[in-house]
């Protein structure tokens, strides 16, 4: 397939060439640009269109595809939130996703936040560098024995809860399809408010949809023990930014761990270090000490990567030869 992709950075060039050793069939352009009713002219001549988590595939930008001639729609990632999936349905084109490229990776990246937070690697860090080796401010406190809430029991969250459970840790999870692999390995699962006001660490592993939206409301704040840690690889709009700096700024929230953020589209992904940070909420959340950001890093590990272009130019070839895939992403 001659396949156009849109949000390109080094990594996903350097590990799709690699790929493409193995399928000499599809032929790859790659743009920098974002996908969006704009860039989507760019697509003219193309089979696929290849995206990324922050690219624009709404109805209006699919119609666009579509009569320029694309097919299909491969996300080189496992979220799919982005995606208008009844129009592209409507539309005859085809979406394809990488569902568990590494969930160690994902899984991991939350395990750094929660080390990283606790121990103040990041404050450390800093200190030690200027020659400032006091203690002052960096007690942390032992994982053994703490209580975890993991919200998603699927793939990553599974990793996950296996992390924490090394640590000692009490398990409690929330999932509308409760995993018997988590259930074997000591997960409790409670109801929500109920993981809410008992974790001393939560951590979200559910996929952004309608019931996900700001599950991190100012309610579920409420609920929550005083100086909870929150952790989140998921999607940035299960939280309700506001109401989460409003329980640091009260003190309920203890730390915050982000590699999502709710408006990260335009700014995660990009060099702003000689700019202004446009979005105020952003900038806010960056000025707390117990709160670390990490710009959607989770999944850039050397094996996900490699998975992760793998798998789509698998899903290519599968639809192009017999118009089937496993991965294909049907309208919920
Ligand atoms: P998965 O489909 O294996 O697991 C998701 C789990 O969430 C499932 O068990 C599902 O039943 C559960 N779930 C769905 N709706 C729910 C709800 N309303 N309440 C509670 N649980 C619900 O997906 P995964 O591979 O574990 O990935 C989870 C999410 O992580 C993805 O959807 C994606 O948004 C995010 N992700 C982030 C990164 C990153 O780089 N930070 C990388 C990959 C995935």
């Amino acid at each position: 397939m001659k396949v156009l992709m849109f949000s390109t950075r080094p990594h996903d060039q350097q590990y799709f060439q690699a790929a493409l050793a193995e399928h000499p069939e599809h032929e790859i352009a790659y743009v920098e640009a974002k996908l969006n009713l704009d860039t989507a002219t760019l697509a003219l001549g193309y089979d696929a269109v290849c995206v990324f988590v922050n690219d624009d595939v709404s109805r209006q930008v699919l119609e666009k595809l579509q009569a320029q001639g694309v097919r299909v729609v491969a996300l080189r990632c496992a979220g799919y939130n982005n995606v208008d999936l009844t129009a592209a349905g409507q539309l005859g084109i085809a979406v394809v996703r990488v569902p568990a490229y590494s969930p160690h990776a994902v899984a991991e990246h939350a395990v750094a936040l929660i080390l990283c937070l606790n121990r103040k690697i990041h404050r450390a860090y800093v200190r030690v560098r200027e020659g400032n080796f006091s203690l002052n401010g960096l007690i942390g406190f032992d994982l053994m024995g703490k209580t975890v809430g993991v919200v998603g029991t699927g793939a990553i969250g599974t990793v996950f809860a296996q992390i924490m459970a090394g640590f000692g840790c009490r398990l409690l999870g929330f999932d509308i399809s409760p995993s018997e692999t988590c259930r074997r390995l000591g997960v409790d699962y409670v109801p929500l408010h109920q993981l809410w006001g008992e974790s001393d660490i939560i951590s979200l592993h559910c996929p952004l949809t309608p019931d996900t939206y700001h599950l991190v409301d100012g309610r579920a704040v409420e609920q929550m023990k005083k100086g909870v840690m929150l952790i989140n690889t998921s999607r940035g709009a299960v939280i309700d930014t506001q109401a989460v700096i409003r329980g640091l700024k009260s003190g309920k929230i203890g730390y915050v761990g982000l590699d999502v953020y709710e408006e990260e589209a335009g700014v995660f992904f990009e060099d702003l270090s000689d700019k202004v940070i446009p979005d105020d909420v952003l900038a806010r959340l960056l000025t707390f000490p117990n709160v670390l950001v990490t710009g959607h890093q989770g999944f850039l590990t050397h094996e996900a990567l490699q998975a992760i272009a793998h798998t789509t130019l698998q899903n290519l070839a599968d639809l192009a030869t017999t118009g089937k895939c496993n991965n294909l992403v049907h309208p919920q």
